[in-house]
């Protein structure tokens, strides 16, 4: 286990692959800091090699506890070489905004990024599975779960879900203004922040939804940024 309390936070101890070399003043291994942008992120993107050729996959995820889970047909080729045991690194990207400096040179984005290492297991266990495919989907919107009607046994079967456990991980955050070089502070060019976040529009509904179906408060006061 690579967790450690230190001052009752939960941290995870870097690794020689985890260690945040570059900035690492903007590095975190508090586990909270790490599920909070888990959480909030609506996709992950996950990388690994087949044959020597690295392939990057974007997917949906959900997270329970630490561990994340990932899901879809078995016919997926990303699923189908997990469960071979191989190295895998997903990373999961907030973007919180535009970083506008004075110098091109200086121009960066504030986000709250996570990068995970680990090999994924494969999830057999139905009961598992369940609750797995109910955390994904309370992840991306939550309360549905419980009005939408729920996997039978051929569609549980039919889905394949990973496990990948949150204990060799990094969290890197970037806040706050541009930090210009010392003469071009007196540059006439607007610097500062163009904040950016997921915000939903209006909802749109199914042509065939049945009469009197009303929209649920979930979905039309639906948020995304609820960890800032
Ligand atoms: C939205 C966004 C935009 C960015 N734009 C740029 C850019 O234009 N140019 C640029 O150079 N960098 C950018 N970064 C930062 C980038 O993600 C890397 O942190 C940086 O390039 C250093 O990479 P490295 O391989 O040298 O890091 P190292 O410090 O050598 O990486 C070592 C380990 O640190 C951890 N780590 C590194 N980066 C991250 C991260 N972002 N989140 C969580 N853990 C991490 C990983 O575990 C990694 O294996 C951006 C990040 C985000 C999220």
């Amino acid at each position: 286990m690579t967790t450690s309390n230190n001052h009752t936070k939960q941290q995870l101890t870097p690794t020689q692959r985890s260690q945040i070399k570059r900035k690492s003043k903007r590095g975190n291994y508090e586990t909270q800091v790490i599920y909070n942008i888990l959480d909030e992120a609506l996709i992950c993107h996950v990388g690994f090699t087949v044959n020597n050729q690295p392939f990057v996959i974007p997917t949906a995820y959900g997270r329970i506890n630490d561990k994340l889970y990932i899901h879809g047909s078995p016919a997926s080729r990303m699923l189908r070489t997990l469960t071979k045991g191989i190295e895998v690194c997903v990373t999961v990207t907030v973007l919180d905004g535009l970083v506008l400096a004075r110098s091109a040179f200086h121009h960066s984005m504030n986000y709250r990024s996570v990068v995970i290492f680990g090999t994924a297991t494969l999830i057999n266990d139905p009961e598992e599975k369940f609750v797995a495919l109910q955390a994904f989907t309370e992840h991306v919107i939550p309360q549905r779960w419980q009005q939408i009607r729920q996997p039978n046994k051929q569609e549980l079967q039919g889905t394949m879900v990973l496990s990948l456990p949150l204990t060799e991980a990094s969290a890197k955050i970037r806040t706050g203004n541009p930090i210009d070089d010392q003469p071009d502070y007196d540059l006439p060019v607007w610097a500062g922040v163009l904040p950016l976040q997921t915000v939903a529009g209006k909802p749109i509904a199914d042509e065939r939804l049945i009469e009197g179906v009303e929209i649920p408060d979930y979905v039309e006061n639906y948020v995304r940024n609820y960890n800032i």
